[in-house]
């Protein structure tokens, strides 16, 4: 008989990663912590609760990343995506569902695998052998938690993510903006054009500061602590402390020169600083917001330069257990320290149901070849699933490691056929490369 594997957690990436794993003949428990431990956003005590929204994004699979997400996870039998087509609602473009009734039935056909057993409880330490998947999520109890934070060390476990927009590189306009790292630090070329800059007269902060004022913001949800203010306040609140406190704190505009004009000494800059290895994605430094994200996208297109940017993200400050995902796993999604724990979902530093559920579905595939004495890698960095996880297994920058999104801007860039310019061109480009490259992955 097969050894188990044990998964911690049946949210979207444990119910996911269970049933791919039962799937390829290996047995499988699930120890879930609900209804016994609750958590402040949970309701029930089904598998794969969506605990916000009832949407799985967009299902377009030529034009969208999450669309081709959902496309390969189709074609790797899942079981979220399968549920959620049972349950689909009229939504546009976007996969929305009945959660109530797509929860119940994710249980129902985890309940009717043979393969899969339930063992209820909460698991509190990290355990000392087997196989595990750890899929606990952004509200990880805090008991395993600590456990986790005592392994990994405290500063490689997140509390909390501060999430500053994250903007497509090609979308900045670089007859404004200018790439100089402050001071012009740094040993190499590269390091002393690190950061992107974005310079404001005085007029422009001002009405950046208005802005940012009046722009509508979100509260905290009930039971969310807010602890982040020791280490990373919102931009707004830094405005609401005083009309020049961000021009003494990120907006600095000391040790810059504008490449473009000289002898014009900027009010502010707002710094943009490399996001991953490929170069084609910045977060605007020290940006963390609670704003809505309609009053994002018009608050930070007011900035010079960002006027036509597209953002891979926007910004944020949620509660939110992550590991620095780029420092301790291995691609195959293994805790360095102790090879026999993976981790999936959400604590992996991905963002999103899909996200999650997609890392699930990976993680199990993983777990379950090792189960049987195989092995099995990542899909290529040129599919959604593999440009997810090869981003936060080691493409992201790890100090400065936040949640992610699928999106284009994980995409190694394709080479531009003769007259290809634009997105129009490009994305199709993307998915239909996605296409041939993870059928490849799943046949072999
Ligand atoms: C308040 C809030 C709102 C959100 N809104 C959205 C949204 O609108 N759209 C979106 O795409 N994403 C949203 N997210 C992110 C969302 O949580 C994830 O996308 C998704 O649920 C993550 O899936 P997961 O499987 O990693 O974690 P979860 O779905 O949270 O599953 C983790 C499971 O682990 C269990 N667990 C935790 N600790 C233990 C333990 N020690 N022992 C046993 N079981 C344990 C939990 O009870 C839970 O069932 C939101 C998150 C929060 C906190």
């Amino acid at each position: 008989m097969t050894e188990p594997v044990h998964i911690v957690g049946a949210g979207l990436a444990g119910s996911e990663a269970a049933w791919q794993i039962a799937r390829a003949g290996v047995p499988v428990v699930i120890h879930e912590m609900r209804p016994a431990v609750a958590t402040f956003a949970h309701r029930t005590s089904d598998c794969a609760e969506m605990v916000c929204s009832n949407s799985f994004r967009s299902d377009d699979d030529v034009m969208n990343a999450v669309g081709q997400l959902h496309w390969e996870m189709r074609a790797a039998d899942g079981l979220i995506m399968a549920m959620a087509e049972r349950h689909r609602l009229p939504a546009g473009g976007a996969l929305a569902v009945d959660r109530d009734a797509f929860s119940a039935s994710v249980t129902a056909a985890l309940r009717a695998e043979p393969l899969v057993s339930f063992a209820p409880g909460e698991i509190t330490g990290l355990p000392a052998d087997g196989h595990w998947i750890i899929a606990t999520g952004p509200l990880t109890s805090d008991a395993l938690g600590r456990a986790i934070a005592a392994e990994t060390g405290a500063e490689a476990l997140a509390f909390f993510d501060a999430i500053a927009p994250i903007v497509h590189a090609d979308t900045i306009d670089m007859d404004i903006a200018w790439r100089q790292s402050r001071y012009d630090k740094g040993e190499t070329e590269e390091e002393r054009t690190a950061y992107i800059n974005c310079p404001m007269d005085r007029t422009q902060y001002d009405a950046f500061i208005d802005a940012l004022l009046a722009a509508e913001k979100t509260e905290f949800h009930e039971g969310e602590t807010a602890g982040y203010f020791d280490g990373c306040l919102p931009i707004e609140v830094m405005a609401e402390r005083g009309r020049e406190t961000l021009r003494f704190g990120p907006m600095k505009p000391v040790g810059l020169t504008n490449a473009h004009r000289p002898e014009e000494k900027p009010y502010a800059v707002v710094q943009l600083r490399r996001d991953n290895a490929l170069g084609t994605l910045y977060n605007i430094v020290g940006f963390q917001t609670k704003m809505k994200y309609g009053a994002q996208t018009d608050v930070f297109k007011s900035i010079p330069g960002l006027q036509s940017a597209r953002f891979a993200r926007l910004g944020g400050i949620h509660r939110n257990t992550f590991l620095n995902s780029p420092t301790l796993l291995d691609e195959r999604m293994r805790l360095r320290s102790r090879p026999h724990l993976r981790f999936a979902g959400q604590i992996t530093g991905v963002e999103g149901y899909v996200e999650s559920a997609a890392m699930g579905l990976l993680a199990g595939r993983m777990a379950a070849a090792e189960a049987l004495g195989r092995d099995l890698g990542p899909p290529p960095g040129t599919t959604s699933m593999g440009a997810l996880v090869h981003h936060i297994t080691g493409g992201a920058e790890a100090k400065t490691f936040q949640p992610m999104n699928v999106n284009f801007g994980l995409f190694p860039p394709i080479e531009a056929r003769a007259g290809r310019r634009g997105r129009k061109d490009r994305y199709p480009a993307y998915t239909e490369r996605a296409k041939t490259d993870f059928s490849q992955w799943l046949a072999g």
